[in-house]
C-alpha cells in the first residue's frame, strides 16, 4: 500500500456539518461535507475526534452510510444515553458546526459494486449503516449484482432508514429486504417476532452452494451469534465478513 495512501488515512481531515436529521427517537444521521475526502468504499469507517476548550480530547469510530460520491459523507449515530460522544453528535451538533475526522478505514469489511456474487448482508441494530451504504452504492452504481439485506432491530420505533427502505422494497426484484423485529412488531405483522434464529437465518438466505458473500455487522454477540449460525448452515468462513460494534475510542 503506497505510504501517501496510509498517512493520507491517518491525517485529521476537517469536516463540517451539512445537515442533520433523525432516523428514530435516539438515532439521527449527521450529513458532513470533507474537503479533503478521498473517497470511499461501502463498509468502511471513520473515527471521528471531539476537542474541548481545554484540550482534553476523545475519539470514536462511526461507519459511513452513504455511497461514495464526492466529498458528502454521512454517519448515522444511535445515541446512548450515558455516553460521551453520541450524544454530542445527536442532540448538540447543528448544521455549520465544525468536526474533525480521519479515515476511510478498512479493507476487509468493504462491498466492491463490480461482484457478482450474490451478496448477503445481516444487520443488527444500528450495524444497518455499513450495510445500507452497500446498498446505496448498489443501487448509485446500477449493480444487479443480487443483494438481501436481513435487518434484525428491537420494533417499529427503532427501525433506521424507514421511508428510504419502504422505498427500495419493491422496487428491483434482486434486492430484497426482510425486517426482523426481536421484541414488538407493527399492528397485523405475519412473521414471527423474536431473535434470529437458524430456521429464519435459512429461509432468508441463499443457500451455501450460491456462495454468496456474507457481510454481518451489529453488537458483538448478534455478530458472533449470526456468524456461527451461517457456518454451521455451510457457509464458508473466508466468505463471512464481520465488524463489531463495541466500544471503541481512546
Ligand atoms: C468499527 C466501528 C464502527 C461503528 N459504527 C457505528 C455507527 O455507525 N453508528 C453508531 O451509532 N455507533 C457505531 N459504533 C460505536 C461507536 O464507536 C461508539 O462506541 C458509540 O457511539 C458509543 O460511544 P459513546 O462515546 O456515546 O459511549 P461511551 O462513553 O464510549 O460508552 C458509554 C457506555 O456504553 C457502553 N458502550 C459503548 N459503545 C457501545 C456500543 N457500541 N454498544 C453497546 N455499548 C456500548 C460502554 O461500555 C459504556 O458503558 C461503531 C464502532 C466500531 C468499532
Amino acid at each position: 500500500m503506497a505510504r501517501a495512501t496510509v498517512l493520507g488515512r491517518l491525517t485529521w481531515r476537517a469536516a463540517q456539518v451539512l445537515a442533520v436529521h433523525d432516523e428514530s427517537a435516539t438515532a439521527r444521521t449527521v450529513v458532513l461535507d470533507v474537503p479533503s475526502w478521498p473517497g470511499h468504499l461501502p463498509g468502511q469507517h471513520v473515527d471521528v475526534r471531539l476537542t474541548a476548550e481545554d484540550g482534553y480530547s476523545t475519539q470514536r469510530s462511526y461507519s459511513i452510510a452513504s455511497a461514495p460520491g464526492g466529498t458528502r459523507v454521512e454517519l448515522t449515530v444511535q445515541r446512548l444515553e450515558d455516553g460521551e460522544v453520541s450524544p454530542y453528535l445527536t442532540e448538540v451538533l447543528r448544521p455549520g458546526d465544525p468536526l474533525e475526522l480521519r479515515g476511510p478505514i478498512g479493507g476487509w469489511f468493504v462491498w466492491r459494486h463490480e461482484e457478482q456474487a450474490p451478496a448477503l448482508l445481516t444487520a443488527g441494530g444500528s450495524g444497518v449503516v455499513p450495510l445500507m451504504a452497500m446498498v446505496r452504492t448498489r443501487i448509485a452504481r446500477g449493480s444487479t449484482a443480487p443483494m438481501r439485506l436481513i435487518y434484525s432491530t428491537r420494533g417499529p420505533d427503532t427501525l433506521l432508514y424507514r421511508d428510504e427502505l419502504r422505498r427500495l422494497a419493491g422496487q428491483d426484484p434482486a434486492l430484497r429486504l426482510d425486517l426482523v423485529y426481536t421484541r414488538s412488531a407493527p399492528e397485523g405483522w405475519g412473521d414471527p417476532v423474536g431473535r434470529l434464529d437458524a430456521a429464519r437465518l435459512a429461509a432468508l438466505s441463499w443457500p451455501p452452494a450460491d456462495r454468496p458473500a456474507c457481510f454481518v455487522c451489529g453488537p458483538t454477540g448478534f455478530v458472533e451469534s449470526v456468524a456461527n449460525l451461517l457456518i454451521d448452515q455451510g457457509h464458508g468462513p473466508e466468505r463471512i465478513k464481520t465488524e463489531r460494534f463495541g466500544p471503541s475510542g481512546s
